[in-house]
């Protein structure tokens, strides 16, 4: 299955995309995770890309779909792959669609996990990461429930940056629910509930 996956940040794309890549194996593309573990690296890329993230602006379009045109030839997504943050532009979602034609691996869907702003602001703000295994979290886990290790904040993660990357989303993003509204590829989904909850609906809804 072939998914993208939309919604604002903080919506739980990447809560529900570590369900699916567990239960169903396939490949989780998160342009987020890739950005960050290249600023971590301290690569050219992640170099370009750190004042974008740090100010919750989105990182050039040609920046991102290079990176995820190459991670698409990588043959573990032959039979599948979640796309979580990407694509976040028109311009983004037209190349997708470009890179996918030519693989004749078209999109199966796009699910849209669909939350109020305010409830995002609130979940943003509170939420912590595990340094070593990814874990996502929230303030009141002090150490990783998964692996024991060390929580932390993303960068991006304080009200203020939050707020603009809303704004970003509202801007930029939205418009690609009716981009894929209009491809009868948007499937959507009520995000204000339990993790759990929301799972069985994006279950139901991509019919697995
Ligand atoms: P995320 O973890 O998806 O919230 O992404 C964190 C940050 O990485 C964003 O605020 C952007 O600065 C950058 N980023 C991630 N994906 C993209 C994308 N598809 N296009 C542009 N910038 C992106």
């Amino acid at each position: 299955m072939n998914i993208v996956l939309l919604g604002a940040p903080g919506a739980g794309k990447g809560t529900q995309a570590a369900k699916l890549v567990e239960e169903f194996k396939l490949p989780h593309i998160s342009t987020g995770d890739m950005l960050r573990a290249a600023v971590k690296a301290g690569t050219p890329l992640g170099q370009k890309a750190k004042s974008y993230m740090d100010a919750g602006d989105l990182v050039p379009d040609d920046v991102i779909i290079g990176l995820v045109t190459e991670r698409l030839q990588d043959a573990d997504t032959e039979n599948g792959f979640i796309l979580d943050g990407f694509p976040r532009t028109s311009a983004q979602a037209v190349a997708l669609d470009a890179e996918l034609s030519k693989l004749e691996r078209p999109l199966d869907a796009a699910l849209l996990i669909d939350v109020d702003p305010e409830v995002i602001v609130r979940r943003l703000t509170s939420r912590r990461m595990c340094k070593d295994c990814g874990y996502i979290g929230t303030v009141a886990d002090v150490t990783c429930p998964k692996c024991g290790g060390e929580m932390y904040q993303r960068d991006d993660d304080n009200e203020a940056t939050v707020r603009n990357r809303l704004d970003v989303y509202e801007k930029s993003t939205s418009p690609l629910i009716d981009y894929y509204r209009g491809c009868d590829l948007l499937v959507s989904i009520d995000g204000d509930r339990d993790p759990q909850v929301v799972y069985a609906d994006v279950k139901q809804a991509l019919g697995l």
